[in-house]
């Protein structure tokens, strides 16, 4: 089959890689479409995330939408043919946090395009049958793809608490704040305000999901907005700090872009406020709700889908990401 690899710092080939053999408990999907996410570009550019660091070669791409192709022993042969949305983890399903619900938090976790494991970006992947979730036929690749951000966004406001009639705020307005925003929405905020300091991007989150925006460079007054909900999408510690102005006391915090390690905070005043401040690593069991909002219309992925490449065009793609107007690049692999 064909694999764009990682094969050196920002250089990705396009090579000839054996099929990945399918365990009795797994399915082999054929990869349709798989979205460009920041972490990818972070991993092609930089080599590492933290502590997690790329040391030999690695397939990138974690977003994917595609077709069952074939099944393992123990699993049901009707599922060949179906139409799925890769939630792109294998736990090890044993430890504590496997057993109390905190599958995201596995020590043994294997993530896809997080090294040393392969992601998406090539014709087939294997993944545990019940990660591979049934799409109806009104999804499209893209779409189902865009699934796993989605995911994050649902994640964050599962978090953050966010209920019918809450009041969110949202620092950053990239492809993750689109995403948290959406999920807000549709999870019941009434109303959404959200951070971000380039004018084309607040204009662009207005349309796509009816939010009021803000500049944070001109400033705004963080201690009229009193969100019961604060969503940090920007990693940007003055935005953090801004956030946690504009909650309500005993409002919720939940950091969900890439921050600095370390950051002085007002603890006082988390203190007095009786403010909760969190963050989310990945998600736990979204992708039945993310599958039933988009499918249903109260999300439409394809919207967000700013540019398409193919597979011998995953360099172009992420580097397309650095774009700031760049909201979704997706690669589609094997076209319908
Ligand atoms: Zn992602
Ligand atoms: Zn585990």
């Amino acid at each position: 089959m064909r694999a764009s690899v990682l094969t050196g710092p920002q250089t990705i080939e396009l090579l000839e890689r054996p099929v990945p053999e399918t365990r009795p408990d797994e399915v082999l999907v054929r990869v349709g479409s798989v979205g460009v996410c920041g972490s990818d570009v972070h991993y092609y550019a930089h080599g590492r995330i933290g502590s997690m660091i790329v040391d030999g070669p690695l397939v990138l791409g974690h977003e994917v939408g595609g077709t069952i192709g074939a099944v393992g022993a123990a699993v049901d042969p009707r599922r060949v043919g179906e139409r799925v949305a890769l939630e792109p983890q294998r736990p090890c399903r044993r430890c504590r946090q496997c057993k109390t619900g905190h599958l995201n938090l596995c020590p043994e976790m294997e993530f896809f395009a997080t090294p040393p494991i392969d992601g998406a970006f090539c014709d087939y992947v294997t993944l545990p049958e019940d990660f591979a979730h049934r799409v109806p036929d009104s999804l499209s690749d893209a779409a189902s793809g865009l699934i796993e951000p989605l995911s994050v966004g649902i994640w964050a406001n599962r978090k953050g608490g966010t209920a019918a009639g809450s009041r969110v705020f949202i620092t950053g307005a990239g492809p993750i704040g689109a995403m948290v925003a959406l999920s807000a929405r549709a999870m019941g905020a009434t109303e959404t305000i959200v951070s971000d300091p380039v004018e084309s991007r607040r204009q662009r989150i207005t349309e796509l999901a009816s939010a009021r925006t803000v500049d944070p460079v001109a400033g705004f007054d963080a201690d009229e907005i009193e969100a019961d909900v604060f969503l940090e999408c920007s990693g940007s510690t003055p935005a953090l700090l801004d956030g946690l102005k504009a909650l309500r006391p005993g409002g919720a915090a939940v950091m969900v872009g890439h921050g600095d390690e370390q950051v002085t905070l007002p603890v006082q005043d988390i203190q007095v406020r009786e403010l909760t401040l969190t963050g989310i690593f990945r998600y736990v069991d979204t992708w039945p709700t993310a599958i039933s909002l988009a499918a249903s219309g109260m999300v439409d992925l394809d919207a967000l889908v700013t540019a398409q490449f193919g597979l011998d065009e995953v360099e172009a793609a992420l580097n397309a990401d650095a774009d700031p107007m760049s909201m979704k690049s997706v690669v589609v692999v094997n076209g319908v």
